[in-house]
């Protein structure tokens, strides 16, 4: 199909998977906005075309540098995240900004969910910016921006930015499946010392202090300092990685063309030293096991007749007449 037949479909004409593989060759980003909604489709009758439509872009998948960004929320992710992908569309790159949003489907998309979050970035041809999935927890999010990373980077996207607010698990979440990570702080909060707390400073391959600007600068060079000094006593989140601190300002620039050259070096530095592909490796074993152990529970307790044997044994466990390990071994027989 060429690439004016498919622009002229029809907006809900169904399409097949040759006309999504077509349709990606072509460049055509409604195809791509569609193969998105089709992976992030909860309805057991796609399931199968979407991983149709995986698998025959697979090849294609994995060129890209996948890059993961946390902060609370005011941070200025999606200031930076806009500064940073205009100045990488400017220099020649594609680049796809998606979001992990497990609260979501409270919020109707807490992070990137209001259009004019990164309006400039929006516009950029270069650039394709793609809201949270509203999949109601965070295995369902995990699993279809993991497929929407994969389509983008199939489509020629060549940076990946994945966002996330601290939400639940959600940076664990991001980190599995980025290659670098960021945190992105701000000076002056009193919280310097939070992300050591909730362990995310383990995670992160940077930590950005933003705003470094005007009033500000002060104190997020005394925050980068603060960050300078315990870094070194972290265990680094990547081998061969030790994590830097930097100030940013997403709204003057200033940093920006360092954070890049910084990301850069990384993807160079893991790639020499290997830990870029036993990263992805790992992250690739990992979602598996985890999609396996998803269905294996499905698969359990989609079975009504061991849905009651197991919740009979869970009442006589839970009323002391069963160990539970006996009754676990029943459940299993
Ligand atoms: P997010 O919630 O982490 O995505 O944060 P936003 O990007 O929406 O930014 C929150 C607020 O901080 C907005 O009013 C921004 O204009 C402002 N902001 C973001 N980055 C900077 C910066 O580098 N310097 C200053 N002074 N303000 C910033």
């Amino acid at each position: 199909m060429s690439k004016s037949s498919i622009k002229n479909l029809p907006r809900r004409k169904v399409l097949s998977r040759d006309d999504y593989i077509d349709g990606f060759k072509a460049g055509n980003r409604t195809v791509l906005s569609q193969a998105i909604t089709l992976v992030e489709s909860n309805a057991p009758a796609h399931e199968a075309l979407a991983q149709e439509v995986l698998q025959h872009l697979l090849p294609q998948t994995g060129k890209a540098i996948r890059v993961g960004i946390t902060g609370v929320p005011g941070a200025g992710k999606s200031t930076l995240i806009e500064a940073l992908g205009e100045m990488l569309c400017a220099k020649g790159h594609k680049v796809a900004v998606l979001a992990v949003d497990p609260s979501s489907t409270l919020t109707r998309g807490s992070i990137l969910g209001d259009k004019t979050r990164m309006e400039l970035l929006s516009r950029n041809p270069s650039a394709f910016i793609r809201p949270s999935p509203n999949a109601g927890n965070l295995g369902g999010v995990t699993r279809k921006s993991r497929e929407t990373l994969l389509l983008c980077e199939a489509f020629g996207f060549d940076v990946i930015l994945v966002e996330t607010v601290g939400v639940g698990q959600s940076e664990v979440t991001v980190r599995s499946m980025v290659d670098f990570f960021m945190l992105m702080q701000i000076a002056g909060a009193g919280d310097e010392l939070q992300g050591i707390k909730k362990g995310v400073i383990e995670l992160a391959d940077t930590i950005t202090v933003n705003k470094a600007d005007g009033d500000n600068l002060q104190p997020a060079r005394k925050a980068l300092a603060e960050y300078q000094r315990i870094l070194p006593l972290l265990q680094p989140a990547t081998r061969g990685w030790t994590p830097r601190a930097m100030t940013a300002s997403a709204l003057t620039g200033d940093g920006i063309p360092q954070l890049w050259e910084c990301i850069e070096e990384f993807a160079q530095c893991t790639r020499e030293n290997g830990a870029w592909d036993e990263r992805r490796r790992n992250q690739n074993a990992e979602w598996f096991d985890s999609l396996l152990l998803e269905a294996i529970r499905r698969k359990f307790f989609d079975d009504p007749a061991l849905r009651q044997k197991t919740t009979d044994l869970r009442s006589q466990v839970a009323t002391g007449t069963l160990p539970a390990a006996t009754a676990v071994l029943e459940a299993m027989s």
